[in-house]
């Protein structure tokens, strides 16, 4: 096949033991702690529901370094959203809770960044929820450390700090869908496949922040990740 012009590189991010992962789809989880979904006016049982980012989305940041997110415009409340990010090694359809663990390749820290205001405004008018969670760098994510090393995640810290002040804090143990949960659900509304990213839901104290900010997340076992807003 000839392409009518050269097709876009393949997004990927770096993994911690050498090599990239080439990445397919982006899947978010909403309201998946307790205290967040209260904090967005939810009870904290709600089923999951998913949303899903662009694959082009993602800003890989190394270990050590400092990402640099630019500022996306259309609006004036960018929210930050620490989260633990499940990548998918082998796909499948209607996979089973009890073997979801299989599918997974590895785990990141990464942050689900919000137009808040736009979302609230789509939220109202009952329409889709793009242009608030799925515009370029919405995506930071630090290296995917492979679960052949780190075992599947299943508890640990998990927190942000804007210059410097903690605002967001939990545990994995708190998930209110587990990550086993949320891939049998995903698999059972689309097929999963090798490169899928879940971003799996943020612990409550989501805020905005401003250019020039320093975010710093981080989940135990995982390591940092540090973004710039520009
Ligand atoms: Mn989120």
């Amino acid at each position: 096949m000839s392409f009518v012009f050269t097709p876009p590189p393949v997004p990927a991010v770096p993994t911690a033991g050498g090599g990239s992962f080439p990445v397919h789809r982006i899947y978010c989880v909403g309201r998946n702690y307790a205290e967040h979904a209260r904090e967005m006016g939810h009870s904290d049982r709600d089923p999951p529901f998913f949303f899903m980012k662009p694959a082009d989305a993602v800003l890989p940041v190394a270990e050590g370094a400092v990402g640099e997110m630019a500022w996306p415009g259309l609006t004036d409340d960018l929210h930050h959203e620490v989260e633990l990010v499940v990548a998918i090694g082998s796909g499948g359809r209607d996979i089973p809770v009890e073997q979801a663990a299989q599918h997974v390749w590895g785990h990141a820290v990464g942050l689900d960044m919000t137009r808040r205001d736009l979302q609230a405004q789509m939220k109202r008018q009952g329409r889709p929820w793009c242009i608030a969670k799925g515009f370029e760098q919405s995506a930071p994510i630090g290296p995917i450390h492979p679960a052949a090393r780190t075992g599947v995640l299943r508890r640990g810290a998990i927190t942000l700090a804007v210059n410097g002040v903690q605002r967001q804090h939990g545990d994995l143990a708190d998930l209110v869908w587990s990550v086993d949960e949320t891939i049998a659900a995903l698999s059972r509304a689309w097929l999963l496949q090798p490169g899928d990213l879940i971003y799996t839901g943020t612990p409550a104290g989501v805020g905005a922040v401003r250019r020039g900010d320093l975010m710093e997340a981080a989940i135990e076992g995982l390591g940092g990740l540090r973004v710039r807003v520009v």
